[in-house]
């Protein structure tokens, strides 16, 4: 196996690849840029019913996925290569373009997907895992949002991303939301492209995209707005 590696822990291994076996990162995949390793943790399970999970402890609604089983999963994926160990969570840190960039110039990811309430905390603990979360919502599962971690790195690995498609000046690369984009037609539904893209002037057009960027920011993330300027005044 070549190039960076997604080592994935679920309990739906069909569900991958899945949306990453389409497009920049499904091109990248066959190209053999990175590369993927699905690890079923049911395939873990001592007893004859393959039990993953068990009632919290405490009481209270649905099941929690069992130490001993998820940590003979990492410890499996762990034998063939040691990675990063991403756990997908709503408690975990949020996840940021900084963490993904480097997550993208190391060795790769392993990413372990929770299902029903989710983890037992010691594994996680135990094995050193770092929760992230992809925003204040709560999926039915980890795997979409493993997918989105993967998808974002994957698209910034050497290759990727052809020469027409600059990383450089995306949003959250700066601190700040890109601006606002349009194509043809010049006018739509009576909708005019903003003349100054028009103009073919590069120093305006760029001090726009600018003010853009910023306003956009002001009024959309406060919390981002409010980084980026205590940066830019240090
Ligand atoms: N009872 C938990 C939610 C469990 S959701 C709580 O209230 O915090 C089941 C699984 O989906 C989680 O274990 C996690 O792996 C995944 N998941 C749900 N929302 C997520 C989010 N915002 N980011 C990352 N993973 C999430």
């Amino acid at each position: 196996m070549t190039g960076w590696c997604a080592q994935i822990l679920t309990l739906y291994p069909d569900m991958f690849p899945g949306p990453l076996g389409q497009s920049l990162a499904g091109k990248a995949l066959e190209a053999g840029i990175w590369h993927l390793d699905v690890l079923d943790i049911r395939g873990f399970a001592r007893d004859k019913h393959r039990t993953v999970d068990d009632t919290p402890a405490g009481g209270g609604p649905g099941m929690v996925m069992k130490p001993d089983v998820v940590a003979a999963a990492i410890d499996a994926g762990r034998e063939k290569q040691d990675l990063p160990l991403l756990v997908m969570s709503p408690r975990g840190r949020p996840l940021s373009q900084e963490r993904v960039a480097a997550l993208a110039e190391g060795p790769g990811v392993a990413v372990l997907c929770g299902r029903f309430e989710g983890i037992d905390q010691r594994v996680i603990d135990a094995r050193g895992g770092e929760e992230v979360s992809v925003g204040d919502v709560v999926l039915s599962g980890g795997e979409i949002a493993g997918m989105a971690l993967i998808d974002a790195a994957v698209r910034l690995l050497p290759g990727v991303m052809g020469a027409g498609q600059s990383a450089e000046e995306e949003s959250f690369t700066n601190g700040i939301l890109e601006y606002p984009q349009y194509t043809r037609p010049q006018s739509w539904e009576g909708h005019e492209i903003p003349p100054v893209l028009l103009s073919g002037h590069h120093g305006e057009i760029e001090k726009w995209r600018r003010r853009q960027a910023e306003q956009d920011t002001k009024v959309r993330r406060p919390d981002l707005w409010a980084r980026y300027t205590a940066k830019t005044n240090d």
